[in-house]
């Protein structure tokens, strides 16, 4: 394999101007260029608990007003961050690529605010609200907090219309992922001709897994990081600094 440092920018931009179909699969990283921090390491400790202590259906089950009032929190900084720069060329690639696909392991709705029509969450949305039992009824709350008004008096814990416990729309620890959002994230790696990996460390399932099945469908694929990870020393190309300067940089060679 050739180093992958030694393709250049303009050599990208080519192949991103010749493929039929490209697919940006996003992470932490884009978002931590917003000021989002990414709740896992320490950045997310909030009292004396870490995501591993609440972002779990055991933590929701025991302490469901504890959990809440720590999305709450998270909401709150997220509210108050703005799409970046990388945010705001995947939107606008939507339209002036030929074919673009964005898939993101990011819950903060961030693409969505910056413009992208049509965005994949492998792992939810932190504004989304849905029944804990399963009824199937979601509430949107992005626009206002107003929207999950309902909630019992003692814990601050949204009520769902079947009467259940309503539980932000994310994947915890310990739970899967949407069989059909990965099976459909994984057919686009396997149609497109070039994979960008953004701001991700590409060792979490199924993100990880997508720059290996797009490679051996016949994709470049191509890592925009400000830091190295175990998916450099196999990428077609690997782009440092923040996505936000990057992606800018490729979209002035289109
Ligand atoms: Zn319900």
């Amino acid at each position: 394999m050739e180093p992958a440092l030694s393709v250049p920018l303009n050599q990208v931009a080519t192949w991103l101007r010749e493929a039929a179909s490209v697919v940006a699969t996003t992470g932490a990283g884009i978002s931590a260029e917003s000021g989002v921090p990414t709740f896992r390491g320490a950045d997310g400790l909030w009292r004396t608990f870490s995501a591993a202590d609440l972002a779990t259906p055991g933590a929701f089950a025991r302490q469901p007003g504890l959990v809440w009032e720590w999305y709450r929190w998270r909401r709150a900084i997220i509210s108050r961050a703005q799409p970046n720069e990388g945010h705001r060329v995947l939107a606008r690639w939507a339209t002036s690529l030929r074919r673009f696909s964005l898939v993101t392991q990011n819950v903060d709705g961030l693409h969505q605010r910056a413009g992208s029509p049509e965005v994949l969450e492998l792992h939810g949305n932190i504004w989304r609200t849905r029944c804990a039992a399963g009824c199937g009824h979601v509430v949107d709350d992005s626009r206002s907090e107003a929207g999950i008004a309902a909630t019992d008096e003692d814990q601050q814990v949204p009520v769902c219309r079947c009467g259940a416990r309503m539980r932000p729309d994310v994947v915890w620890f310990g739970e899967a992922l949407d069989p059909a959002v990965v099976n459909r994230a994984m057919a686009l790696a396997e149609r497109c001709d070039v994979l960008l990996v953004i701001g991700t460390s590409a060792l979490v399932y199924p993100a990880a897994a997508l720059p290996d099945v797009a490679s051996r469908h016949g994709a470049r694929v191509v890592e925009v990081n400000v830091d190295e990870t175990p998916l450099s020393p196999f990428a077609d190309a690997v782009l440092r600094g923040p996505s936000g300067t990057v992606l800018r940089e490729l979209e002035s060679l289109l």
